[in-house]
Formats: structure tokens, C-alpha cells, sequence
């Protein structure tokens, strides 16, 4: 669905992704590892357009996404984003963030878009919450309302970027038993993630990045069990 080819990113003169390449086919869960600062944020913010990349291509279906020329706007509703820090509108409520982009970007009916935002509210176990505003609601909870949000869509990919992060610690398996529920049911997801075990399990392809650079990728097994490279296996040592 996805080839990342040659892709390079730079900030002024600062190189922060360089030389970039690998794909991700439908139902693919792709981690993407690696040490603070290395470019992972800006990989999937790259992928998701939110960065323009500086070069290199970023296919979609076979269209480069990063032409002028292509609609960035529902470009994001196939390839959605899961941030962080949740990034949900403090001003709406649980189920006006999950019909918004329906209605704005899709097009969707008032109606139409009040059935799917429950649908998948009740997927993450978020459907009491409806009348909530994000500030009365935990950072698990808020998550799995930015999820449903994202699902809402009916994305074809979904990206995560560090989405346990930001989370006390008893609210970190709540929203990894959600993302591993889309896992078994095929969404094609692209994770940044220092839950490594997490990773270790639902991935089909682990990419570990260093200094803007991917420095391995292959399966779980090659990443986790048999690490080739002396970086991967000094990162990976740290948690153990
Ligand atoms: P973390 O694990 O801490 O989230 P990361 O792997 O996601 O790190 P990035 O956030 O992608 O790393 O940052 C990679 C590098 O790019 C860092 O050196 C960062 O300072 C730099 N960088 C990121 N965004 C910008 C920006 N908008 N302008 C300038 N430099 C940036
Ligand atoms: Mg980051």
C-alpha cells in the first residue's frame, strides 16, 4: 500500500532522515524502534504529510503522495494518525471528535456520521462517554476516544506514533489491548512504540532507526532474537 523510497528530511541544515526505503503491504504491522531524537516522529509525520519530506517519494497505491498536486486532506483520511498526546479538540465532546472529519472530509449525513462514531466508540469500549468533554476523561481514555476518531474514518492504514507514552502506567494496557484488537482484525497499522514486547508480538516487520537512518529492519525474530547490527543490540539491551 505504502513504499517509502529514498526518503530524506532536512530542517535547515540539519539532516534528520536520510535515505529512507521500505513498504508496507495490507494488513502489515510495521514497528518502527529506536533511540530518542533518532527521527521516528518525523518518519510517520513525513508519511502522514504533516512534514513535507525534503526528498525522495512516498507512494500510495503508486502515487507519489508528496506531488503538489495530490489532496493532502483525503490523502489523511485513507492513512490516519494516532498522536502521543491524543490531540482530540478540548472543545467538543467525545462524539463530536469522533463525527468532525466524517462530516467535513467525507461528507458524511449528520446521521451517518452519529452510527459509525458509535460503532466504533463501542469498539474501544468508549460508548458511556459520548456526552464527555477530553478534559473530564483519563489519558487512556482519551487515547482510545483519539482512536475510535481515527477508526472513524475507515482508514486503509493507521499510524501510531508512541501512543502508551504519555500514559500512567495502569492505563498503558487499556489502549494496547485496543490496538492489538485492530491487529487481529487486519488493520493495516505503522507503530512507534518502546513497548518492545508489544512490538515483538503483533509485528509483522520491525524497522530500528538511528540518527535518521534505518540501521535494521526484518522480522521480530531477526530484530529481537538474532540483532546483526551492534547498534540494535545495545538499544534492545536496555530493556531487558
Ligand atoms: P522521540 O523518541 O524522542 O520521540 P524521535 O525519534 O521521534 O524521538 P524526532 O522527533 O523525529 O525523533 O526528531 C528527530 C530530530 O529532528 C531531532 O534531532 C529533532 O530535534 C529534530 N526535529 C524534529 N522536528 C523538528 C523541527 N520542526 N524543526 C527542527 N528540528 C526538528
Ligand atoms: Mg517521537
Amino acid at each position: 500500500i505504502i513504499q517509502v523510497q529514498h526518503l530524506g528530511k532536512e530542517f535547515g541544515s540539519h539532516s534528520v532522515l536520510r535515505d529512507i526505503d521500505f513498504s508496507v503491504h495490507p494488513q502489515d504491522v510495521t514497528s518502527i524502534i529506536g533511540p530518542s531524537g533518532s527521527g521516528k516522529s518525523t518518519l510517520l509525520r513525513c508519511i502522514n504529510m504533516l512534514e513535507i519530506p525534503s526528498t525522495g517519494a512516498i507512494l500510495y497505491h503508486g502515487t507519489d503522495i508528496t506531488d503538489r498536486r495530490v489532496n493532502v486532506e483525503s490523502y489523511r483520511a485513507k492513512v490516519g494518525m494516532v498522536f502521543q498526546n491524543f490531540n482530540l479538540f478540548n472543545n467538543k465532546t467525545v462524539l463530536g471528535n469522533c463525527m468532525v472529519g466524517q462530516m467535513r472530509v467525507l461528507k458524511k449525513s449528520k446521521e451517518e456520521a452519529h452510527r459509525k462514531a458509535i460503532f466504533y466508540l463501542e469498539k474501544v469500549g468508549m460508548a458511556e462517554y459520548i456526552n464527555a468533554k477530553p478534559r473530564q476523561l483519563s489519558g487512556g481514555q482519551k487515547q482510545r476516544v483519539a482512536i475510535a476518531r481515527a477508526l472513524a474514518m475507515e482508514p486503509e492504514v493507521l499510524l501510531f506514533d508512541e501512543p502508551t507514552s504519555a500514559l500512567d502506567p495502569q492505563m498503558v494496557g487499556e489502549v494496547l489491548q485496543v490496538m492489538r484488537q485492530l491487529v487481529e482484525e487486519g488493520l493495516t497499522m505503522i507503530i512507534v512504540t518502546h513497548e518492545m514486547a508489544f512490538a515483538r508480538d503483533v509485528s509483522k516487520h520491525v524497522i530500528f532507526m538511528t540518527d535518521g537512518v534505518i540501521e535494521e529492519q526484518g522480522t521480530p525474530q531477526d530484530i529481537f532474537e538474532n540483532p546483526s547490527n551492534e547498534r540494535t543490540k545495545e538499544f534492545l539491551s536496555r530493556f531487558r
